[in-house]
């Protein structure tokens, strides 16, 4: 058997078993602190660590050589637009499918019983979460609604101190500092081009590294999707929750499955199902670990090895939509917030539907490549909605609370799970669209 497909049979089978292991074994005996447990830990140290450990400077590296190999700066412009232009259109693909899902099947429309537990637990759900204060930060960093989210991003984008930066794991600041180095490098003549060589060895070498990683991938996602299991027993799935969670899976299964393929198809008339198979590692390092950030490593060593992506579209697409792409979590968003209004009882308006479509994409983007990151940026979208309700004269309690976010919380690592899964999907696929636009001068002479 070849390495890859060993690889990929490894990764299968520690999927499977986690989720065996994680509903028969650990369901319902995992004790008060579940990020306690041993699956968790060992997962982290065995998959997560190294993989984060990898992103700053395969990030940095990679960016770099790829501005550096685009070499003409007016081929840098119709990359640079078309790559956002492409991010932006999918994700308000992928929030409107939401949107219409979520207001067709209204899946908050439960019987008053069931809908009364659920918002009368919200709160001791979210007041135990760990994730509250980030929610909280949130909320605070969006006082001024769109206003303070978009100063947000606009302020990782020209970072200060690119070491802070670096050292605080953000990735923004990082990828425009390396655009920019890059240019410069390229723009340098004969006194740059031995530190171009330099970071195209270094870009080799953290490639080295990730493809030993990558080995621990079958044993990381055995451990990570036993312990969410686990945590949240496939039990849920039919649960009061369980219209919620068919909404979005299948949202995010015709964004995955019909709406990406179709572009896909339609720029490069290429069989999509293909590509999204030589993509399988990628995907199933998505689906197991939770983090578009964390999986990067292995995007890029896919989409450049088995998916023929060019270095020049893949080092550039693949990291920043890894930070700011993420069509799953916009298509999410939309379906959760508006889920949580339905549930308690506030029926919202076109103009409110179109303030959860521009404010979940928003919030989509702001959102960091990690678990539950989604679930945090929510508030944005929560407080947006919020807003326009005041201006139709709703009172303050009337509103909807962001305690209300407790619903879902206990679901969410398999919600995330899947989203994750899109987003990566959605820059594989711009990856290999962009490639079009710009192979690598090897590909220029394989074209025909
Ligand atoms: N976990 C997602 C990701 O890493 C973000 C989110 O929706 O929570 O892409």
């Amino acid at each position: 058997m070849k390495h890859g497909n060993l690889l990929t049979v490894l990764i299968l089978i520690g999927l499977a078993a986690g989720c065996v292991y994680g509903q028969f074994v650990l369901f319902g005996s995992m004790g008060d602190d579940p990020d306690a447990h041993w699956t968790k830990q060992a997962g982290d140290l065995i998959l997560i660590r190294p993989l984060f450990l990898l992103i700053i400077p395969l990030v940095f590296v990679s960016v770099v050589v790829g501005m550096t190999s685009i070499g003409d700066p007016s081929k840098l412009g119709l990359i640079g637009s078309s790559t956002v232009l492409y991010y932006l259109v999918t994700m308000l693909i992928a929030v409107t499918i939401g949107a219409i899902l979520v207001t067709s099947f209204r899946p908050g429309d439960l019987s008053d019983e069931a809908a009364a537990k659920l918002r009368g637990d919200a709160q001791v759900e979210y007041d135990a979460s760990d994730i509250k204060g980030n929610i909280e930060e949130a909320a605070d960093r969006g006082q001024d609604r769109l206003g303070g989210a978009w100063m947000n991003i606009l302020r990782q984008m020209v970072p200060r101190n690119i070491f802070d930066e670096m050292a605080k794991g953000r990735t923004l600041g990082v990828i425009m500092f390396a655009i920019l180095f890059g240019l410069a490098l390229a723009a340098g003549g004969d006194a740059t081009k031995p530190v171009i060589r330099l970071f195209e060895g270094l870009f080799a070498a953290v490639m080295k590294l990730v493809l030993w990683v990558i080995w621990l991938t079958p044993a990381g996602v055995f451990l990570l999707v036993a312990w969410t299991v686990g945590k949240v027993g496939f039990g849920e799935l039919v649960g009061p929750l369980s219209k919620y969670i068919a909404v979005v899976l299948t949202g995010l299964a015709i964004h995955g499955f019909i709406v990406l393929p179709l572009i896909l198809l339609l720029f490069t008339r290429k069989n999509p199902y293909r590509y999204m198979f030589q993509m399988r590692r990628a995907l199933m390092t998505a689906f197991g670990t939770d983090s578009s950030a964390a999986t990067l490593p292995v995007t890029l060593e896919s989409a450049q090895g088995e998916g023929g992506c060019s270095k020049r579209a893949a080092n550039f697409v693949l990291p920043l939509g890894a930070t700011v792409n993420m069509d799953g979590t916009a298509l999410y968003e939309a379906v959760a917030v508006v889920f949580l209004f339905q549930l308690w009882g506030i029926d919202l308006s076109f103009t409110e539907l179109l303030i959860v479509i521009i404010t979940a994409t928003l919030a989509a983007v702001g959102a960091a490549g990690i678990p539950s990151a989604g679930t945090i940026t929510m508030v944005i979208v929560i407080l947006a909605v919020n807003q326009g309700l005041q201006g139709r004269g709703f009172a303050q309690s009337e509103l909807l609370p962001t305690a209300a976010i407790g619903v879902i919380i206990g679901v969410d690592r398999i919600v995330d799970m899947c989203r994750t899964t899109v987003n990566v999907w959605g820059d594989a696929v711009g990856a290999k669209i962009i490639t079009k636009l710009a192979p690598d001068p090897e590909q220029d002479l394989e074209a025909p």
